[in-house]
């Protein structure tokens, strides 16, 4: 059971077992909306979309951190010299410290659940479906400030005020990874987007399982559907056992 910054909510997911890691492999769009997929698959809830673009990277992390574990690498190119620049964080920290403050000033809407005002300008925080719903788009930055602040376009000086009040009420999570190319030396950094990392690491990891369930329905002629809903972990130790003895 996890807290979630923003909205405080409690996130109850199960793990995912074969059924959903196929459905994620198979599913076709982006990685906010598999994601989305994924998050209705694990709960009972399905208002997901709802969540705030800080609570639904920080769940998608935990769950990553949950299943796969809290270590993650992730290669890049130098764009100096083209070396690849190895990154290695650990979830816990990477999250550690992301929480929500209230800046002076800022206060919520009467009467408009989830909406602030400052300087007469009111706005509400981006969600996970706002940031599926732009990210097609051309600017998606200008598209979500347009969906989240009315009236959409204030004067620059208080649009900046209302970015950084979004920013101390639902920090970003999805920021750049720094490291040092060992070819050039030189400080490079990456962009990193948390759903996009999950979503592909999670299909790398179920990269074994056609080989799995092909591997157990052989040996001991269970169905396919009965294999795929078989816990994760379970369903490994079935085939590595099955390995072994060949
Ligand atoms: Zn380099």
């Amino acid at each position: 059971m996890n807290l979630l910054p923003v909205s405080g909510l409690t996130s109850d997911l199960r793990h995912p077992n074969g059924a959903d890691e196929l459905s994620l492999c198979e599913a076709t769009g982006s990685a906010v909306s598999r994601s989305l997929t994924l998050l209705s698959r694990l709960s009972d809830r399905s208002d997901w979309s709802a969540l705030t673009v800080t609570d639904f990277e920080v769940l998608l992390l935990q769950l990553r951190e949950q299943v796969i574990g809290d270590v993650c690498d992730l290669g890049f190119s130098c764009p100096q010299c083209a070396t690849r620049v190895e990154v290695s964080f650990r979830i816990s920290d990477f999250l550690d410290g992301i929480g929500s403050r209230r800046p002076p000033g800022v206060e919520p809407v009467p009467g408009r659940s989830g909406w602030f005002r400052s300087e007469g300008v009111e706005f509400r925080l981006p969600t996970a479906g706002d940031q599926a719903a732009v990210e097609h788009s051309s600017d998606p930055l200008q598209a979500l400030l347009e969906r989240c602040i009315a009236p959409p376009l204030p004067p620059v000086r208080l649009r900046k005020r209302i970015e950084r009040a979004m920013e101390a009420l639902a920090p970003e999570v999805s920021r750049p990874l720094v490291g040092t190319c060992p070819g050039c030396d030189g400080t490079v950094s990456a962009p990193l987007h948390v759903a996009r990392l999950v979503v592909s690491e999670f299909v790398r990891d179920a990269a074994s399982l056609h080989d799995e369930v092909d591997l157990i329905a052989r040996a001991y002629h269970w169905p396919e559907a009965d294999i795929l809903q078989l816990p994760r972990r379970r369903r490994r130790a079935y085939a590595e056992r099955i390995r072994q003895a060949a």
